[in-house]
């Protein structure tokens, strides 16, 4: 079976050198909804072996699913296609690790309790933006109906294990996502943030990306709200345990990095000590 791979893990496959602790598996073929920001929306003309600024590459499955146990989590980004509940069963069934999330859309809970018996230990749910923004951004079903299945993933598995993704920067009010994210933390999710992207190809390409000061400012509330405390480890990516998704918002060369990838996050305090990052 045809997945692709993100570009690090791909990496890792081929030449050994691990850059992160969690795989990272994207379903091919692109996705039927119309996400504006999105690479994969059937509104983007921009290359399917793309998600935001990352290339992946076509792989089959079982030629590679032994190397994934080397990492301590996988994670399988899902798109809207038909027939994809069961690619996604069948996926997660073949691979062994013993952590492995999923990222999908809107499903209901009987689906929700299978995947739990294949082994996903954490979902995740791409609620992306706020509710004022829902039909520009062109997300697919209702925000309520992400709200619920928000509700009923977290019944499946347990309060902390549902990561919910918010893009910082699509045009929403810093107040509505504030609220947002503490309605929530309230219901008992977590929250993964990242900072918009504008990709080549897609309708948002010449939006621009939100103020690195915005975005710190969000973090910093996120990190607040999931534990209690203040401090830098706030601008590290938020995600599922092991997960650090590095360059998804940002090329690695960029000085300002949105989400500090951990092997960024010594050079990060270092500099961010000595005045010239966080200004
Ligand atoms: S549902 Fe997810 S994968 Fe599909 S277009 Fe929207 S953001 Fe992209």
């Amino acid at each position: 079976m045809k997945v692709l791979v993100s570009a690090g893990t791909y990496y890792f496959i081929k030449k050994g050198i691990k850059i992160s602790n969690t795989a990272y598996l994207l379903q091919s073929s692109g996705c039927n909804a119309s996400c504006k920001f999105c690479t994969q929306s059937v509104l983007s003309n921009a290359d399917k072996t793309y998600l935001s600024k990352v290339k992946w590459y076509p792989v089959e499955l079982e030629e590679i699913k032994d190397s994934l146990n080397s990492f301590t989590r996988v994670c399988l980004q899902t798109v809207i296609k038909e027939k994809f509940e069961d690619e996604v069963i069948e996926i997660m069934s073949k691979i062994d690790s013993k952590h492995k999330s999923v990222t999908i859309t809107p499903v209901d809970k009987q689906y929700l309790i299978k995947l739990k018996e294949v082994g996903v230990d954490y979902l995740g749910v791409g609620l992306d933006t706020v509710k004022s923004m829902w039909r520009e951004v062109g997300k697919p079903y209702s925000y309520e109906k992400y709200i619920k299945f928000i509700k009923d993933a977290i019944d499946v598995f347990g309060r902390k294990h549902v990561y919910v993704h918010l893009i910082v920067g699509l045009g929403e009010s810093e107040e509505e996502i504030v609220n947002t994210m503490k309605e929530l933390y309230a219901l008992g999710a977590e929250v993964a943030l990242f900072a918009f992207t504008p990709v080549k190809g897609t309708p948002y390409e010449k939006k621009e990306r939100p103020s690195l000061e915005y975005y710190r400012r969000i973090q910093a509330l996120r990190y607040k709200l999931s534990t209690g405390k203040d401090g830098e480890e706030a601008f590290l990516t938020s995600g599922c345990p092991s997960c650090d998704r590095p360059y998804y918002n940002e090329s690695p060369l960029d000085k300002e990095l949105y989400n500090i990838p951990l092997r960024d996050y010594k050079w990060f305090l270092a500099s961010s000590h000595s005045g010239s990052s966080l200004s």
